[in-house]
């Protein structure tokens, strides 16, 4: 799940300054799931840009705006009312305004209602939680599922720092130490030996960007 928070509405006023007429696509997956992009949230939006003497000229929610395919038909289909559009407001996550911008044949401008934060798990409370940060290089299987990469504060990848105390991590105490988790987890499961293992630093050129995983196959 990509998390996003939607932006002050005025920051979102401003940025359509001097456009009058708007197209607005929401996502029917990540930013429905953020509540900052889904039908509910996207009805808020027309009203208050109507309401601030915007002419909402239509929207479309795409199921994952962030899909090539998906795009491209949502756009076809509203082929007209975006040409007759000055601005397009994308409110889904970064990766659905690009690749938004990407398949529109139209010169419109493109502006974001997100903030587009990180890949967050959802938990019971409908919370959103980092638990990820795509090294490109997985060590869960060490680690007894738990992400020190992420969750440990300073990305220690070899056990807790000096820091730690009851379990809880020194740079914010109502965080637990990911170490502590870590450690606990392996107990309980009977693989402490796992410990024993060095892990090496992490290999940041798997992280240098822009990153791409091409899936034609080469003839
Ligand atoms: S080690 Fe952590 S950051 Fe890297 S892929 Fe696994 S879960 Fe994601
Ligand atoms: S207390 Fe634990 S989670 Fe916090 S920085 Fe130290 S090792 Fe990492």
């Amino acid at each position: 799940m990509i998390t996003t928070k939607q932006k002050e509405r005025s920051e979102i006023l401003k940025s359509l300054e001097g456009q009058c007429k708007v197209f607005i696509v929401g996502c029917g997956e990540c930013a429905t799931a953020c509540k900052t992009g889904g039908e509910e949230e996207v009805k808020e939006m027309k009203a208050f840009l109507e309401a601030n003497g915007k002419v909402v000229t239509g929207f479309v929610i795409p199921d994952a705006p962030c899909v090539s395919s998906q795009t491209r038909t949502a756009l076809g289909k509203n082929k007209k009312i975006v040409k007759e559009s000055d601005a397009i407001l994308v409110m889904a996550c970064g990766l659905g305004a690009q690749c938004l911008k990407e398949n529109l044949k139209e010169d419109k401008a493109v502006h974001v209602s997100n903030d587009t934060l990180f890949i967050g798990e959802i938990d019971r409370e409908g919370n959103f939680l980092e638990r990820c940060s795509a090294c490109g290089e997985c060590i869960l299987e060490l680690t007894g599922g738990i992400c020190p990469v992420t969750r440990c504060s300073k990305g220690l990848m070899n056990g807790p720092c000096g820091g730690m105390d009851k379990g809880k991590c020194e740079v914010d105490r109502t965080l637990d130490c990911a170490w502590a988790l870590i450690y606990n987890q392996l107990k309980e499961k009977g693989t402490l030996y796992l410990l024993k293992r060095y892990i090496p630093p992490k290999d940041y050129s798997k992280m240098q960007k822009p990153r791409s995983r091409i899936m034609k196959k080469a003839v």
